[in-house]
């Protein structure tokens, strides 16, 4: 009997049970090393062996080739709001498309160090990605930044336009999700705590060429040239966080890949946007077609009700359901190790909820 609740919460988020129990057999000696990987050097060829792997099934379950760098860095996607604008703002304009709460402080950071452009927004509730038919990009663009998916808001691209620029995704919450062509993107970036591991990483998948353009007196550290010339390995890196990434890489590749996952991610997100929108008394802000898959936030018809769903949630062990303190309400984060199950214990408690109401 397993005694682990159903998890939804927006990161840290849900890990797979199958990584978290290999984690666990390996956890005081890995693999016959006689010391846990946290306590390793991270030159050892043990954890060098680790760190390797790990890029490589990330490479294979995104298909990034070789013309692409992959970084494993600190600081968050929060690091990466000020790293892209350093390295990539060049001497030109930096576009951003403002698609809610991360755009707001991506675009807020990179104010601090370049000239920025918001080249489209739906700033006015965030419900919607505006259609690149109407994005009014700069003519000395040198990059345009979106958010492919607003973990708060719950608005998700689903195609990616094509843009002059290169096109630079915080995907902190879909990463790896769903299957992505890699070329249309100069410069990808994650937090690992959704659907990559825990905290304190950050996945970067940078096109080689926009590499090493970071002006003059940039400190080293936040250089992706830097980072890449010594394999993420310019300072200590979170040796164990990486690890549990190549774990959760791994599991991935053996469900199938980001193919396989997103048919999963698929259904279950529509099984519950089905079950929002067949009820009067639960309702999505989101317009359908930029619904995310990822993160579900959804009212209830009279707020005041809030505290007793979420008490009887607890008592379900449907966890962490609470709506982000900025916009209120419930939100459902429904990452990779969220199973199909969990999403089916919400919907039978959701309708339970409602007609006890009636
Ligand atoms: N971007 C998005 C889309 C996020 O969801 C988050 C965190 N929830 C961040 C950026 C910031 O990530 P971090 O806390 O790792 O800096």
């Amino acid at each position: 009997m397993t005694t682990r609740a159903y998890n939804f919460s927006p990161g840290p988020a849900a890990l797979p049970d199958a990584v978290l129990e290999r984690a666990k057999a390996e956890f005081l000696d890995y693999q016959g090393q006689g010391l846990s990987v946290m306590e390793m050097s991270h030159r050892s060829k043990a954890f060098v062996d680790i760190a390797e792997r790990a890029e490589a099934d990330l490479r294979t379950l995104l298909g990034v080739d070789d013309d692409y760098h992959v970084l494993f860095l600190q600081g968050g996607a929060s690091m990466q709001f000020a790293m892209v604008p350093i390295n990539l703002g060049g001497q030109g304009t930096a576009d951003y498309v403002h698609t809610g709460s991360w755009g707001s402080k991506a675009i807020e950071e990179a104010r601090r160090v370049t000239r920025v452009h918001v080249a489209a927004s739906s700033a006015e509730r965030f419900a919607h990605i505006p259609h690149a038919s109407t994005w009014r990009p700069s003519p000395d663009a040198c990059f345009c930044h979106i958010t492919s998916n607003e973990t708060i808001g719950g608005v998700q691209f689903h195609d990616f336009p094509r843009t002059e620029a290169p096109l630079v995704a915080d995907m902190s919450s879909d990463f790896l999700s769903r299957p992505i062509d890699v070329k249309r993107f100069g410069l990808i970036y994650a937090g690992a705590q959704k659907n990559v591991g825990p905290a304190g990483l950050c996945v970067v998948v940078a096109r080689k060429d926009l590499c090493g353009r970071a002006p003059s007196g940039t400190p080293r550290i936040l250089d992706y040239a830097v980072h890449a010339a010594h394999d993420s390995m310019f300072n200590t890196p979170p040796t164990y966080t990486w690890y549990l990434a190549g774990l959760v890489f791994e599991w991935l590749r053996r469900l199938g890949g980001v193919a396989a996952i997103a048919a999963v991610n698929r259904r279950k997100a529509a099984k519950l946007y089905a079950a929002i929108d067949a009820s009067n008394f639960y309702s999505s802000p989101v317009a359908r077609q930029d619904r995310s898959l990822m993160n579900v936030p959804f009212t209830l018809a009279d707020p005041a009700l809030d505290t007793d769903f979420l008490a009887g949630a607890h008592e379900r062990r449907l966890l962490h359901l609470k709506g982000h303190r900025s916009v209120g309400g419930m939100r459902a984060s429904l990452y990779n190790a969220v199973s199909e199950q969990a999403v089916d214990e919400l919907i039978d408690y959701m309708q339970v909820f409602e007609k006890e109401q009636a």
